[in-house]
């Protein structure tokens, strides 16, 4: 396992610091000590989200913080818009189903960006709207929805309603500023850029949404936010945290810090342009193929021709290196390379050279070293 190269999109590698704060001794979760943490690592996430509101930490997955988010600022019967270009958006649509929220639902096909004019239109539609979800980072096609500007029609629109966005795989390895673009809520885990193991469900609320969770009355009781609301004026939370998960991302975030965040995502920018001209001089097809709308923190890729699962089986028998498969209907079509969190330009130069080896063995035709090459043209402009 020390010997496996994860370039999934999640859960990501952990960094050697962000290992050796996980060893730490247990501490109470009333101690001062944690206190201190906790009013450390919650400050240092609101500048991530860009959001002037409060940051939420619940223990769980992602999969929590977008439950989370939508119990607290919807109620039952509410009317919601759920855009969904692939698996992660049509979660959010079965979470909202289950809660028993009106769903309104806007789809695009695998890779196809949210068209702006049909947003816009399945707004005009929907006068009751109480929020509208996008999904940041649909890590299920690699496309990267423009929720800046989705959220600015939102606005001008609707916009008495809230705009809520799942950055599971998007916070920390893109830009994010939730005030300053008018989104209201946001949902991440700290597996992914964060570069934290799996098993913290993190909620950013703006001044807006935090005004709207206090008024809305519908059940929730573990991810009750008004609960963690009034723990955090103490700088706690209600039931015991994840302790050794907040250690570890306290010290993930001193390292985003070191790097910078601008850093960080120029980084992550870097290694999807890297990626993209690697895959290309494969001759293989990228699944979102505009640039503009490829996510900086997983490509996805077509490989329907050699068969994914002999792709991610050779890749991983020959080299350690492990790509994910494809989700639902994709899976007999793509691989997925992730390339976010604790991963650099160094790993994208050597995955493409195990990947480009891996279809040569499966009889793929491929000019040596033509994806290294390209992903080096790609750096050299950039260096
Ligand atoms: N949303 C997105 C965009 C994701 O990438 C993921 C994880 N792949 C989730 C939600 C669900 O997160 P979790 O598996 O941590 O519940």
């Amino acid at each position: 396992q020390d010997q496996l190269y994860l370039r999934i999109p999640g859960p990501t590698p952990v960094p050697p610091r962000v290992l050796r704060a996980l060893a730490q001794p247990m501490v109470g979760h009333r101690d001062p000590l944690m206190d201190e943490r906790v009013a450390r690592i919650t400050a240092r996430l609101k500048p991530l989200f860009g959001t002037q509101g409060k940051v939420f930490l619940l223990a769980g997955s992602g999969t929590l913080a977008m439950e989370t988010l939508l119990v607290n600022l919807t109620a039952p019967g509410d009317e919601v818009l759920v855009v969904t270009n692939g698996n992660f958006g049509e979660r959010f649509a079965a979470i909202a189903r289950d809660h028993k929220r009106n769903v309104h639902t806007l789809s695009f096909p695998p890779g196809v960006p949210t068209d702006p004019e049909a947003f816009r239109g399945a707004l005009a539609a929907h006068p009751n709207l109480r929020a509208v979800i996008v999904t940041h980072c649909e890590t299920s096609t690699s496309l990267l929805n423009p929720v800046r500007e989705l959220a600015a029609i939102v606005r001008e629109v609707r916009p008495e309603a809230l705009v809520l966005v799942d950055g599971v795989s998007s916070i920390a390895g893109v830009e994010m500023a939730m005030d300053a673009w008018g989104i209201d809520g946001v949902a991440t885990g700290s597996q992914k850029a964060l570069m934290s193991p799996p098993g913290l469900a993190i909620v950013a609320l703006g001044p807006r949404a935090l005004e709207a969770m206090r008024a809305v009355d519908g059940p929730r009781f573990y991810a009750d936010l008004r609960r963690y609301e009034d723990s955090l004026a103490k700088n706690t939370t209600p039931f015991t945290p994840a302790v050794s998960l907040l250690f570890a991302l306290d010290e993930a975030l001193n390292l985003i810090e070191e790097e910078g965040y601008e850093g960080v995502f120029a980084r992550h920018r870097l290694m999807r342009d890297m990626t993209r001209a690697g895959i290309r001089a494969l001759g293989l097809p990228l699944l979102v193929e505009d640039d503009a709308y490829a996510s900086p923190t997983v490509t996805a890729v077509d490989v329907e021709a050699l068969g994914p699962k002999r792709v991610l089986a050779t890749l991983r028998e020959h080299f350690s290196v492990v790509f994910a498969s494809g989700q639902g209907n994709l899976t007999p079509r793509i691989v997925r390379i992730g390339h976010m969190g604790y991963v650099s330009p160094s790993d994208v130069l050597h995955y493409l050279a195990a990947f480009e080896v891996t279809l040569e063995l499966l009889g793929h035709p491929v000019r040596r070293g033509a994806a290294v090459a390209a992903a080096a043209e790609v750096y050299t402009a950039w260096a």
